[in-house]
């Protein structure tokens, strides 16, 4: 399997325990698991968990190896509006939003659709944003080496929003900085390039 296929072929032994849980769960919360609409449903629910925690299975590092070309580009490379679908690992409910990440390269550059890629290998796992920021800057840090990365992520939770304290419209944001983006000038660069996005 390459390092980031997408999960469309799902382990059955782990999908029909996954399934028989959803089913057991379903009927713990005091539905009808055999009515009409339900019954596909601990099938459907367990391959969907399953597509959302497909990072476990994937190398964010190796998908950045794949494409990486030598360059002696050095000015500062960003990549806005990067979507991101995680789930929160205290709830195992979707937390969502947007991040933005640059980099200095320091002879090489990256295909710049690996980016997204590693966002999704790190999200596609049960996170928190904290740590899913700092994952993503350190395996781009590590395996890039560039002169300097940055990562923001804005996002909404869906377990602050649907339950808990309901702040609809609150969004959390995390960030993260190596090398030359420590340095305050670099890094209110960057800010700045991305701040349309940012309230
Ligand atoms: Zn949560």
């Amino acid at each position: 399997m390459s390092p980031y296929q997408n999960l469309e072929e799902y382990n059955i032994s782990i999908t029909n325990e996954v399934k028989d849980r959803f089913s057991k769960i379903i009927d713990e919360i005091g539905e009808d698991v055999n009515r009409d609409g339900l019954q596909k449903t601990p099938e459907r629910a367990a391959k969907a968990m399953l597509f959302l925690t497909q990072g476990y299975r994937q190398d964010a590092a190796e998908i950045l190896k794949s494409a990486m070309f030598k360059e002696d580009y050095d000015d500062m490379v960003i990549i806005k509006d990067i979507e991101v679908y995680s789930l929160c690992e205290h709830h195992m409910l979707p937390f969502f939003g947007k991040a933005h990440i640059a980099y200095i390269p320091n002879g090489h550059i990256v295909g710049l659709s690996k980016i997204p890629r590693v966002v999704d290998v790190f999200a596609r796992r049960l996170q928190v944003q904290e740590r899913l920021t700092h994952d993503i800057l350190e395996c781009l840090n590590d395996t890039l080496k560039p002169k300097g990365v940055a990562v923001v992520i804005e996002a909404s939770h869906m377990c602050m929003m649907m339950r808990g304290v309901q702040k609809q419209n609150s969004v959390t944001t995390t960030s993260g900085f190596r090398g030359q983006f420590e340095k305050i000038e670099t890094r209110n660069e960057f800010l700045k390039l991305i701040s349309s996005d940012l309230s």
